[in-house]
């Protein structure tokens, strides 16, 4: 019998340990699929697994739930492949090595998939047990971790269900209600370039905290490309200088840590730029001193040379441009349910020179729809009055809060009925398959909630077995209420 067994819910955790030992990372998700349809198959349930191998299970009402309307439960099957750097683990064919110590279920070596193969469990043990709850139709998607592919490409007429759990939240004791939309925008301004010869310097800003577009743009750090902007303003007030390259960050959902710029400036201005850099990094620091302790600004004096670099006028138009984009957080909720969420953001993740043009790419983000395209349309009108051109990609909805929720308030006297305390409600600045369900079933009624996992998306995930157990009892009791 497997250690497992002996931690309860015990079906929970015996199908949690069977998922564990199935390869289910991102984009490999054939044999985990089949599992899961399998289990339906088991069951004499409805089944109907499709081309991405998501899976969509209905199960009939409990005796005395058949006039109930159905509630949709969701979460994905995949997860994310994290190891440590010693670690052997092959994700495409060895089991997770998994274990527990105290309160908490671990991997040794990798992530977990807490996140979310215990949502899969949940709902499982759900299926095979004689607990009471209304009609129920199930969702398990694919490929949430890269992209949300799965649920995008799911067929929702599928589903009638107009009430949504979704079990893919990481923190007990609050339940979501809301999740920004977003795009990626990409601004482009064409160049052209001649031969010019002066001393050749290399200007680097480094040591920014960086983080996650959405739920760390509320922490203003300084974003490195627009420190770079000003930086390369503030020079041109002063002297001529011509640029040969330009580049800062890696991912336009990462706030960027680190930028520099490649300039050739005249032999008899150049001993001053040292001294005019030095004036700049203090500035910077006392406008960041409270959260960027480490950030740095310097520059390298590569000698003597020849290089192509931008045509005056066009240089001045890239300069303009990364001084006058609006960036990090636009707008902040006010409603007394979402108070202190941000609202609309954006975060410039990446900017490149290349032979003949200037790239700049932002990840925008919002929890109201007509925000992010008002923004996005700004960035347009922007880089189009000086000649540029502009892209929006990978549009995904936003999950738009309900005040006026029965589920959320179902859901929150059922866990006051239990823990004698008030859960905490709340939005996240970051997309969720939410948005997209509520996108597709709308009008719709969607809580999500989960248990305590930490690490998530680290080798150091960890899932809390006493937060499962609990928040087991919360599903239970709310589905028994959703008559
Ligand atoms: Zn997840």
């Amino acid at each position: 019998m497997s250690k497992f067994s002996s931690l309860e819910p015990k079906r929970v955790f015996e199908i949690f340990e069977e998922i564990c030992a199935i390869p289910h990372g991102s984009g490999n998700t054939d044999a985990i699929s089949a599992y899961i349809a399998g289990f339906a198959e088991r069951l004499s349930l409805s089944c109907i697994r499709d081309e991405d191998n998501n899976v969509f299970i209905k199960a009939p009402a409990s005796r005395g739930f058949e006039a109930s309307a159905p509630v949709l439960l969701q979460g994905h099957m995949d997860m994310v492949c994290e190891k440590n750097s010693q670690s052997r683990h092959d994700f495409k064919k060895d089991p997770l090595d998994i274990d527990f110590m105290d309160d908490d279920i671990f991997a040794r070596g990798t992530t977990l998939g807490a996140d979310d193969g215990i949502a899969v469990a949940y709902i499982l043990a759900l299926l095979e047990s004689d607990h009471p709850h209304p009609p129920l139709e199930c969702l398990f998607t694919t490929d949430e971790e890269v992209g949300m592919e799965g649920v995008k490409a799911f067929d929702f007429s599928k589903v009638s269900a107009r009430r949504v759990i979704n079990l893919d939240s990481e923190d007990e004791g609050v339940i979501y209600v809301s999740c920004a939309g977003g795009m990626r925008s990409k601004l482009t301004v064409p160049l052209k370039r001649y031969e010019n010869s002066g001393v050749h310097i290399n200007i680097i800003i480094s040591g920014l905290n960086g983080g996650h577009s959405g739920d760390m743009i509320d922490r203003y750090n300084a974003n490195a490309i627009i420190v770079m902007g000003r930086l390369l303003h503030f020079l041109s007030k002063q002297h001529k200088f011509h640029i040969i390259s330009l580049q800062g960050g890696l991912m336009d959902n990462a706030i960027p840590r680190e930028a520099n710029c490649h300039i050739l400036i005249s032999r008899s201005n150049s001993g001053d730029l040292e001294k005019l850099i030095a004036e700049f990094e203090k500035t910077i620091k006392n406008e960041f001193s409270a959260n960027e302790k480490n950030l740095m600004i310097y520059c390298e004096n590569m000698g003597e040379s020849t290089e192509q670099v931008l045509k005056p006028r066009l240089q001045e138009r890239v300069i303009f441009l990364l001084n006058t984009v609006p960036d990090g957080v636009q707008n902040m909720c006010v409603d007394e349910k979402q108070k202190g969420l941000v609202k609309t953001s954006l975060n410039f993740g990446i900017m490149r020179l290349k032979e003949e043009k200037f790239e700049l790419e932002a990840a925008l983000r919002s929890s109201v729809s007509s925000e992010k395209y008002a923004l996005s349309d700004k960035l347009r009108y922007l880089v189009e009055s000086i000649g540029g051109s502009y892209g929006e990609y990978g549009d995904y909805p936003a999950w738009e809060f309900n005040e006026t929720s029965p589920l959320l308030n179902t859901l929150t006297s059922v866990y006051e009925k239990l823990y004698k305390k008030e859960p905490v409600v709340k939005g996240i600045h970051a997309g969720l398959e939410c948005g997209v369900i509520y996108h597709n079933l709308k009008p719709v009624d969607i809580v999500s909630f989960g248990p305590e996992i930490t690490g998530a998306h680290t080798p150091k995930e960890k899932l809390s077995i006493s937060s499962a157990q609990r928040t087991w009892e919360l599903l239970l009791s709310l589905l028994e209420e959703l008559k």
